[in-house]
C-alpha cells in the first residue's frame, strides 16, 4: 500500500493520499487549503489513478480545496449525509470564515459500515458522530489504518464546543474506535499519528471530559 500524509492550510490539516501499489488506484481524504497542488503532484508522482476523494467530516479547514480537486480529478466526492450541508454552503455550520471558499455538491454519500474498495485496498466507513453529526472515520482493516479526522487526536479528541457538535453522541463513537486492535494506526485530521492502544483511555473518554 502506498500512503502519503501531509499537512495545508492554516490549521495544518492533514490530507491521506492512499493507493494500491498493484494496480495504483488510489483515494484521497480530505482536501485542505493549498493542499490540490501538492497533491496532484503526488498522484503524478506515483502514477495513481483517483476514484474517490473521500471527507472525514465538512468543517472548511478540511474542504477548502475539494472544489479544485474534483475539478482537476473529475471524481466523486463523497461525505456523510449529516455534513452535507456545509460542504454545499461552507459558512453554513455557524463557522466564521477567513475566506471565500467553493461550495461542492457531494456526489454521494457515505454510511456507517459501507465497505468502499480501491483496487485490492477494503476501506470501512465507521460514523462517529460528535465533533460535528456527520463525522466518519475510515477504516483499511488489513492494513490496520484508521483514518480519524478530527474524532480521534494524538492524546486527545476534536473539539466539542462548535454550534454543530453532539456532545452526547461522542461516546458512543469513541467506544467503536476503542475495540479495533490496539495496534491500529491512527492517522487524525491534525498533527501527529498515535495508536488505537495508546488511546485506549478513548473507551472512557466521558469521565476524562467531564461531560
Ligand atoms: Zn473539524
Ligand atoms: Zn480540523
Amino acid at each position: 500500500m502506498l500512503l502519503e500524509v501531509f499537512s495545508s492550510g492554516p490549521f495544518s490539516t492533514n490530507t491521506i493520499l492512499v493507493g494500491c501499489s498493484s494496480t495504483k488506484k488510489a483515494a484521497v481524504f480530505d482536501a485542505p487549503a493549498d493542499s490540490s497542488q501538492k497533491i496532484l503532484k503526488r498522484i503524478k508522482h506515483h502514477s495513481l489513478h483517483v476514484e474517490k476523494i473521500l471527507l472525514t467530516h465538512s468543517h472548511w479547514d478540511h474542504i477548502v480545496d475539494v472544489a479544485a480537486l474534483k475539478e482537476a480529478l473529475h471524481v466523486p466526492v463523497l461525505i456523510h449525509e449529516a455534513d452535507k450541508e456545509n460542504l454545499e454552503q461552507p459558512g453554513a455550520d455557524g463557522l466564521p470564515l477567513f475566506f471565500s471558499i467553493e461550495g461542492v455538491k457531494p456526489d454521494g454519500y457515505v454510511q456507517d459500515g459501507q465497505v468502499f474498495t480501491i483496487g485490492k485496498l477494503k476501506i470501512r466507513v465507521i460514523h462517529t458522530p460528535g465533533h460535528t453529526p456527520g463525522s466518519v472515520c475510515y477504516y483499511l482493516e488489513d492494513e490496520k489504518i484508521l483514518i480519524s479526522g478530527d474524532t480521534l487526536f494524538r492524546g486527545t479528541i476534536g473539539r466539542l464546543n462548535f454550534p454543530t457538535s453532539r456532545p452526547e453522541l461522542m461516546w458512543h463513537s469513541l467506544k467503536k474506535l476503542a475495540i479495533l486492535p490496539a495496534d491500529t494506526k491512527v492517522i487524525p485530521g491534525h498533527g501527529e499519528t498515535t495508536t488505537i492502544g495508546a488511546e485506549s483511555w478513548i473507551a472512557e473518554a466521558q469521565k476524562r471530559f467531564g461531560y
